[in-house]
């Protein structure tokens, strides 16, 4: 739209519009001028109409009427925006104020005119000057936004007066006067411009630092993060609808906010139980006082937990972000158990265990460390596959872990599990390694698999056997070797002894494992004479290990370590293997006995793997005999069954080792289903001439003939004890009296002279 160029002039004159929001604010302001227009303007109406009245002018009269006139526009608009929230059209408050300023200015000035220019007394000129320099100064007061009402009292105050003290008091000090009430007028024309611009910029400011505010609040009140802006105080200057939310508090009192800590107090969702609340409140009074940023953690009470991040802003005050973090914390709390969790089992694995273990440390608990190792875990692993391994090894944790609910139980790795439990009474320890063991050791089905694995447990307690992690671990590890090295105990207290043959061993350990890997055991044979014919009718395989430029290792300890090592099974396969294709390269009336433990007895693929091997060198099963000890078959009895059934039908023939050096009770024996029994040389060792001993080889071998099995008389040293053997009944002997074990290379000279030393015997026997 074009203005006209009057318009125009008086818009460049006056300067730009105020903003409509701007000019309603600097109406309503005129509120405040209201009691002071309320005395001042009858008083200034008043006097100019007594100066009126002193000069006895028609024309003053009218002029101080139109000036009561114009004072009740201006009191009338003052009135009507008294009260800031006052519903009045602001514009005509305006128009009325302006208006009535400009009749008063005219009211006024027509007096002073009026007044100046007739014959009046001095001191109705001297009021009536008074009374328009002060309409002037302070309408001029109330005008800064109102340049307009300056424009209009030049003309209608300053120049009347100006111009009729000049015209009316030529004198020097009224020329004087009358200059000065001009440039005074044109100065007032210019202040209020001045004023006016300052104002509005002033204004014009302020308002758009409000829209910034505005924009600002909008945008943190629309935001899904919890958001509060703090002053230097704390006090809340912002919340946001997510804070209030999360708090679960109302929406604040602007007026009279409370400060973050008192919001917090005040919050229902906070968890109170904790103590949290009262924590992070602590952490932060220290942290808001050095105005450093911190973040915390604070929990609600439907068990989410919250971060909160506070941030100074510069220059006073903070801004505050509070995040629902339970997703993340939850998430890492899922991968640190997942770290601590063996994924086959579920069980805690060795790390959880390792923290395990050094918490109860720590504490000084008084607790009982047991390692379990499984037996045979490794032939079902090669037999059925890893699946099923895996399958196994889960039902075993179950089964450990469900033992006792007091227990700790974890997954060492591979076949190894570890169990804490509390207390430290060694009798109390060994009674949960036995129930430990058997709950590990009864058959599990798989399908159409039967498995069953068996389980050595070593025992140490805390503080007793080592307060320190390693210490400790290392006395149940010793435990369990020597439990394993012991066929038939399965479960050994850690002893101070232990350690010193742990230390003997060490090296031997080493090396008998590596010689085992590399296949690098020796067999040697020793003849087995039937007392019928005289002939040598079987040879004994019997391993040997000499270590390089070392002493022969006992094939005792060879043993116990493959056992220990679960390397019994590699060490019957190495023994079979040699002794199989040398038995079968003889007379095929030899016969080939060989030792097994009942570790490997025990593996559901044993009879099959021996099987294999027999019919890859060509040796026929009914020309093989299994010796096994009497004290391990007898704890190991039914899982040995199946196997020991098996190798029945299949004409392999079960012997039982050292009968007479444990203690079997006739009840167990009789359940077994054996072919053989080989009396222990210790009972025949020194017995002729001795009537007890005599006796109880006899009765040993009274009870074999009682179950209808073959006798086998082992460590026969002299012609007295194969006498007494044959007068006993036994059917063969065996032992240094007739041929020593020997390498493959001499056993023809060993049948050999085993058959001599035979003949002569008997001979002996018949000469007498
Ligand atoms: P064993 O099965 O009772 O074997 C007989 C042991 O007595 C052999 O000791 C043999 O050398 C020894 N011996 C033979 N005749 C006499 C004698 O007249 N007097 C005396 N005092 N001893 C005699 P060796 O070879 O030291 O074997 C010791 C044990 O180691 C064996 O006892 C057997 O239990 C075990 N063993 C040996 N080889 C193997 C094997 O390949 N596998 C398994 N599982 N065990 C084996
Ligand atoms: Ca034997
Ligand atoms: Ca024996």
């Amino acid at each position: 739209m074009r203005r006209s160029w009057p318009l125009r002039w008086a818009r460049n004159l006056l300067g730009a519009l105020l903003p409509p929001s701007l000019q309603a604010e600097l109406t309503r302001d005129l509120g405040n001028y209201f009691l002071s227009f309320v005395f001042a303007g009858p008083i200034a109406a008043l006097l100019a109409i007594a100066t009126a009245l002193t000069v006895q002018s028609m024309a003053a009269l009218f002029f101080a009427g139109l000036a009561l006139a114009g004072f009740g526009f201006v009191i009338s608009a003052c009135s009507a925006v008294r009260l800031p929230d006052a519903d009045v059209d602001l514009e005509d408050v305006e128009s009325r104020y302006v208006l009535g300023t400009i009749i008063v200015a005219v009211g006024i000035g027509g007096i002073v005119t009026v007044v100046l220019r007739g014959p009046a007394p001095v001191f109705a000129q001297a009021m009536a000057v008074m009374v328009a320099l002060a309409t002037l100064g302070a309408a001029n007061g109330t005008g800064p936004g109102r340049p307009l009402i300056a424009l209009v009292q030049f003309p209608a105050i300053s120049l009347p007066i100006g111009l009729s003290l000049i015209r009316h008091w030529p004198a020097p000090w009224g020329i004087g006067t009358g200059v000065g009430v001009l440039v005074f007028g044109l100065l007032c024309v210019a202040m209020a411009r001045r004023a006016y611009a300052t104002n509005m910029q002033l204004l014009l400011a302020r308002e758009a630092q409000a829209a910034e505010r505005q924009r600002l609040e909008t945008a943190v009140h629309t935001l899904s993060q919890a958001v509060t802006i703090l002053d230097a105080d704390t006090r809340v200057v912002a919340v946001n609808r997510s804070a209030l939310d999360l708090l679960g508090v109302a929406p604040i009192d602007p007026a009279n906010p409370p400060t973050f800590a008192e919001l917090l107090a005040d919050a229902p969702n906070l968890q109170k139980a904790a103590g949290n609340r009262e924590e992070f409140l602590g952490h932060a009074a220290m942290l808001v006082g050095t105005r450093q940023a911190f973040n915390a953690a604070m929990h609600l009470d439907d068990h989410r937990v919250i971060d909160v991040e506070c941030q100074p802003v510069p220059g006073g005050g903070w801004v505050t972000v509070m995040r629902d973090s339970t997703g993340e914390r939850n998430a890492i709390a899922e991968l640190n158990r997942e770290v601590r969790r063996c994924p086959v089992t579920g069980l805690p694995n060795r790390r959880a265990f390792m923290e395990e273990l050094d918490q109860r440390l720590v504490r000084s608990d008084r607790f009982v460390l047991l390692l379990v190792d499984l037996d045979g875990f490794k032939q079902v692993n090669d037999r059925f596959g890893h699946a099923m391994g895996d399958r196994v090894i889960t039902r075993v944790g179950f089964r450990l872990r469900t033992a006792d609910p007091g227990l700790f139980a974890s997954r060492l790795g591979g076949d190894e599990f570890a169990i804490l439990a509390d207390g430290d009474d060694a009798e109390a320890a060994m009674a949960l390694a036995r129930l430990l063991i058997e709950a590990v050791d009864q058959p599990a089905r798989f399908g159409d698999a039967e498995i069953q694995v068996g389980a050595a447990v070593g025992v140490a307690l805390s503080p007793g056997n080592g307060t320190v992690g390693e210490d400790l671990l290392r006395a149940a590890d010793l435990a369990l070797l020597s439990a394993k090295g012991h066929p038939g105990s399965h479960v050994c207290l850690f002893t101070p002894e232990l350690k010193l043959l742990s230390a003997r061993n060490a090296g031997v350990d080493s090396r008998v494992r590596a010689a085992l890997r590399a296949g690098n055991i020796d067999v040697a044979y020793q003849p087995m004479i039937d007392l019928e014919t005289g002939q040598v009718v079987a040879l004994e395989a019997l391993a040997r290990w000499q270590p390089d430029g070392g002493e022969a290792v006992a094939p005792d300890e060879l043993v116990r370590i493959a056992e220990a090592r679960g390397l019994v099974a590699t060490l019957r396969r190495l023994v079979l293997e040699q002794a199989a294709a040398v038995v079968a390269n003889r007379d095929p009336s030899l016969n080939l006995w060989i030792n097994a433990s009942v570790h490997d007895l025990r593996q559901p693929g044993m009879v099959d793997e021996v099987l294999a091997e027999l019919a890859s060198a060509g040796l026929a099963p009914h020309r093989l005999a299994l010796e096994v000890t009497e004290t391990a078959l007898m704890t190991d009895e039914d899982a040995c069954r199946g196997n020991i059934e098996l190798l029945n039908r299949l004409g392999v023939g079960v012997a039982m080792d050292d009968f007479g050096a444990g203690f079997s009770s006739l009840d167990r024996l009789r359940r077994l289903p054996i072919n053989a029994l080989k009396i222990s040389g210790s009972l025949l060792s020194g017995a002729p001439g001795k009537a007890a001993a005599t006796d109880i080889f006899r009765v040993a071998a009274s009870l074999g003939h009682s179950m209808d099995l073959m006798l086998v008389a082992e460590g026969v040293e002299s012609r007295e004890e194969l006498e007494l053997a044959r007068a006993a009944g036994i059917h063969r002997v065996q032992g240094f009296a007739l041929s020593p074990p020997v390498p493959a290379n001499r056993i023809s000279d060993a049948i050999a002279m085993a058959e001599a030393a035979a003949l002569a015997g008997l001979r002996l026997r018949a000469a007498s």
